[in-house]
């Protein structure tokens, strides 16, 4: 497989639907309460729906009530990369998802114990795998 790295914009827009293209290429933002894991609470593992990396486990997601799906700690804090975002007029930090580049969504220090961390996500960067498809 390619190098996600490497893969124009034109072969993205190939890879993904057209709200996936808007959030993970484009940094946009689905419509709060929209995406279809905010409420989602089986037992699985979330993966970047750029390129299939490894992101947050269903251990790690809890209801922040804000609207996206909400981790308070990553599965492995070398996969993503954190960036400070000063777009919108505001001063947030961005998510991105360290092997593909792309845009998975903002940090905030409002999250529950241990971390004190919240990692709002968006659905639609995001691709969801059940732990135990048989139940
Ligand atoms: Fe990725």
């Amino acid at each position: 497989m390619k190098d996600p790295k490497e893969l124009t914009e034109q072969e993205w827009k190939e890879k993904l639907t057209e709200e996936q293209y808007r959030v993970l290429r484009e940094k946009g933002t689905e419509t709060p309460f929209s995406g279809k894991y905010y409420s989602e609470e089986r037992e699985g593992i979330y993966y970047c729906g750029g390129c299939g990396q490894e992101l947050f486990s269903s251990k790690t997601k809890y209801d922040s009530h804000c609207g996206w799906p909400s981790f308070y700690d990553l599965a492995n804090t070398s996969n993503v990369e954190i960036k400070e975002d000063r777009s919108y007029g505001m001063v947030r930090t961005e998510v991105l998802c360290r092997r593909c580049g792309s845009h998975l969504g903002h940090l905030f220090p409002d999250g529950p114990k241990p971390t004190g961390q919240r990692y709002c996500i968006n659905s639609a960067a995001l691709a969801f795998k059940l732990s135990h498809p048989q139940e």
